[in-house]
């Protein structure tokens, strides 16, 4: 049985990657050096793999920053403004991931949007009529010399031509479909290529085919590689889909003479079916994704071993896969000097599934895997408990009633009701939690964790911040107020440290975008929550002024989709699991004054399922539940606001209305308010304040062009429903910058206010 990888993480086990960058966007080291750092990644990332006897390792996976960018890069797609810079390949190429200010000009950066279903983003290839899409780099090709100088022959990778058009954003009159002739005979030319360098395999990832595909769009997907595919000579061609199945087009690609698919296994809910139902070609080869690139958890052999069985009856050439890149877990547990052995027992990072296809590959090769000590091993692992259990949450869970998941007095009662208490003026002004992080913010958290201050002194710092806060915002005269969230390093990190159930690393990165890592929490057992976790930090700000303070919570939905989720129970039941937990921190906060409370779920969207046929079923039935659950125990008069990042919500705008908060604030002032239509044709019930102005930029908005919004959004939403705010939390702004906008949004309100 042979062994494949789709692609490998790239920032190195220590980030070394995105040191190196970071020293090079600094000028502190040159591209020469920056080049060394990658080809030692590259070089140790294909020898683990060699040792680990991986059959098909990857190469071009490797990236300076993403690659659906290299593979515009390769294919010309250059928008002319950082062309006109007149800078080195590499230097315009960063120039398209980060933007360019300098000597040469001033340009912004590409857009950049999530990778699919995961955390990782992309950007996003711009084409206008005057693209002209051909074979303009030599990196993929180079990678794979490169591997071969040093003995290791790999399967060149590169972002497919349906998936690059699809995901392409067009800025003049032509489409997608004006495109498909240039784009064919460019990865008809790459083909070439590699057939003169001798490469074997290429592997063309397509992973816009998990998604709803169109007849139109099938058309397209044929269109493209019929042509491909007619010219590819020797090379054999490996389509590779990942982050689900393909089953809007799954005839359509055993049609069609690739000579290899690669189907996910774990994410593909509908892939075993679909492989039994209408069976898979002899002609060609079964990539199985059977080890999950996207989770931490150990492989469980004896499921593996009985799906690659029940495969072999299907197919008559398998090779077993990993479901995607590994590019979406961490590294190696080798670095992890922290964890329990307890704990590592169960996890596998990028190595560790190397080790897993190693081991895999010898027991299936074996007359009865199921001797093997390796199988018993695996076997004796799941078998075991995990001690991850709390019966007291479980028997808590199992005893919600519908009840539970329903706020009474129902909204309009409510908004009435609060609207007498709060007293607050129209258009009532309010942020969205954190005010800036600064610098000493962040020593004294790191000064803390070292131990160089004891708990006292780092608690005193933190009520010092929050005590200035609040009166400068008094001071200003917002009206709803916010301690500031000193407190915390992250959103989610915070609360899960707090809550039980959590697992912590040191070194396990994932890269979210360029040099951005992220270092997800694990969720090992069954979460509760020993102890109250904001309510000292919210009560003493709320003693400070007469004014309302919002306590600040991270919804339980949020919380989960930025964590690695357990394996063994489903999504559903952990996300209620935590809504528990902060429903409790809710009522905590109430008991303690705290009047108004706002449970972030900045991640909501993110992970709705790739087809919107799974939306409900596979997700929103459960996601909403959850935050209902989180506040339906406060009283009437008890006001519950929720935020949630990116516009996109026209869709599941019903959904949102139906968590059921009493406000809500949001992103939208980058996608120029188009929120407000779809809030306005729905007749929305929630309050809502659409974010005024961006706060991604350290632009200072004036109080002209905020008045302009406010009066944008009062055409379309109920002035008794409309709220003043930005549009995300301010943590990563200057003080300055943060203060001034603030005074320029009160002030537009208050302008506003006085003509209504
Ligand atoms: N309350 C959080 C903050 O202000 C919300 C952050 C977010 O939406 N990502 O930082
Ligand atoms: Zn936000």
């Amino acid at each position: 049985m042979k062994t494949s990888i789709i692609g490998y993480p790239r920032v190195g086990s220590l980030r070394e990657l995105k040191f190196a960058s970071e020293k090079y966007f600094k000028g502190e080291i040159n591209a020469d050096e920056l080049h060394r750092t990658a080809a030692e990644l590259r070089a140790a990332h294909w020898q683990i793999q060699q040792q680990n006897n991986i059959d098909f390792i990857p190469s071009n996976d490797f990236s300076f920053y993403d690659g659906l960018l290299d593979t515009a890069c390769l294919l010309n797609i250059v928008p002319q403004r950082y062309q006109a810079l007149g800078l080195t390949p590499l230097e315009t190429y960063f120039a398209m991931a980060r933007g360019y200010q300098g000597e040469r000009g001033d340009v912004k950066a590409l857009a950049m949007k999530k990778w699919f279903n995961t955390n990782y983003h992309y950007m996003v290839p711009e084409i206008d009529d005057s693209t002209s899409i051909s074979l303009a780099g030599t990196k993929l090709f180079d990678e794979f010399l490169e591997a071969q100088q040093q003995n290791v022959k790999t399967k060149p990778v590169l972002i497919g031509a349906f998936t690059l058009l699809k995901l392409a954003k067009y800025t003049g009159a032509k489409q997608a479909a004006d495109f498909v002739q240039a784009t064919a005979d460019t990865y008809v030319a790459v083909l070439s290529r590699l057939n003169e360098l001798g490469a074997e395999w290429i592997q063309l990832d397509e992973p816009q085919l998990v998604t709803d595909v169109s007849k139109e769009d099938l058309a397209l997907f044929s269109q493209l590689y019929t042509r491909i595919l007619s010219a590819k000579g020797s090379v054999k061609v490996l389509l590779q889909t990942y982050f689900g199945d393909v089953r809007d087009g799954y005839s359509e690609l055993q049609a069609l003479p690739f000579d290899g698919i690669g189907i996910d296994f774990v994410e593909g809910k509908q892939s075993l079916d679909l492989v039994r139902q209408f069976g898979f070609g002899d002609d060609k080869v079964l990539f199985a994704g059977v080890v999950n690139g996207k989770n931490i958890w150990k492989n469980k052999y004896k499921n593996t071993l009985a799906l690659i069985q029940e495969l072999k009856g299907h197919a008559k050439q398998l090779v077993i896969s990993s479901s995607c890149s590994l590019l979406h877990v961490p590294y190696s547990l080798k670095h992890e000097k922290k964890l329990s052995e307890e704990n590592k027992l169960h996890f596998s990072f990028a190595e560790e599934k190397l080790r897993e296809f190693a081991e895999l590959k010898s027991i299936i090769a074996q007359a009865d895997p199921y001797a093997t000590d390796a199988y018993i091993h695996n076997e004796a692992l799941f078998n075991g408990s995990r001690l991850a259990n709390n019966d007291a949450v479980q028997a808590r869970l199992a005893g919600l009633t519908d009840a539970d998941f329903t706020r009474l007095p129902a909204f309009a009662e409510r908004e009435s009701i609060q609207k007498t208490k709060f007293n607050l003026p129209p258009l009532p002004t309010t942020t969205i939690g954190s005010f800036p992080q600064t610098a000493d913010v962040r020593a004294n958290r790191f000064s803390f964790k070292k131990g160089a201050i004891t708990e006292a002194q780092y608690k005193q710092f933190n009520f010092d911040q929050i005590a200035a806060c609040v009166a400068q915002q008094e001071e200003i005269g917002l009206d709803v107020l916010v301690h500031g969230e000193y407190e915390r390093n992250d959103m989610v990190e915070y609360f899960g440290e707090c809550l039980d159930g959590f697992i912590f690393t040191e070194y396990a990165w994932v890269q979210s975008y360029g040099t951005r890592c992220v270092k997800p929490p694990i969720v090992w057992g069954d979460i509760s929550r020993s102890k109250p976790m904001t309510v000292e930090y919210s009560a003493y700000a709320t003693s400070l002024t007469d004014k309302p303070v919002k306590g600040m919570l991270t919804g339980p939905v949020t919380i989960l989709n930025w964590s690695f989720p357990r394996e063994d129970i489903s999504l559903k039941t952990s996300a209620l699991q935590i809504a528990l937990a902060i429903r409790d921190e809710v009522l905590d906060l109430e008991a303690n004054r705290i009047e108004i409370i706002q449970i972030d779920e900045a991640a909501l969207r993110e992970k709705l399922p790739l087809r919107q046929s799974d939306w409900q079923a596979e997700y929103l039935s459960w996601a909403i539940p959850a935050f209902r659950l989180v506040h339906s125990g406060v009283k009437a008069d008890t006001q519950i606001h929720t935020h949630m990042c990116y516009s996109q919500f026209s869709d599941i705008i019903r959904d949102i209305d139906a968590m059921d908060a009493d406000v809500i604030t949001f992103e939208a002032s980058r996608s120029d308010l188009a929120i407000i239509d779809a809030i306005n044709e729905c007749g929305f019930q929630t309050e809502v304040g659409p974010g005024v102005y961006d706060i991604h930029s350290p632009r200072i908005p004036s109080v002209d062009e905020l008045k302009q919004g406010l009066a944008r959004m009062l055409d379309k939403i109920d002035v008794a429903k409309l709220w003043v705010n930005p549009d995300c939390g301010l943590k990563t702004r200057g003080v300055n910058e943060t203060w001034a906008s603030l005074k320029h949004l009160v002030q537009a309100a208050k302008e506003v206010r006085a003509t209504l």
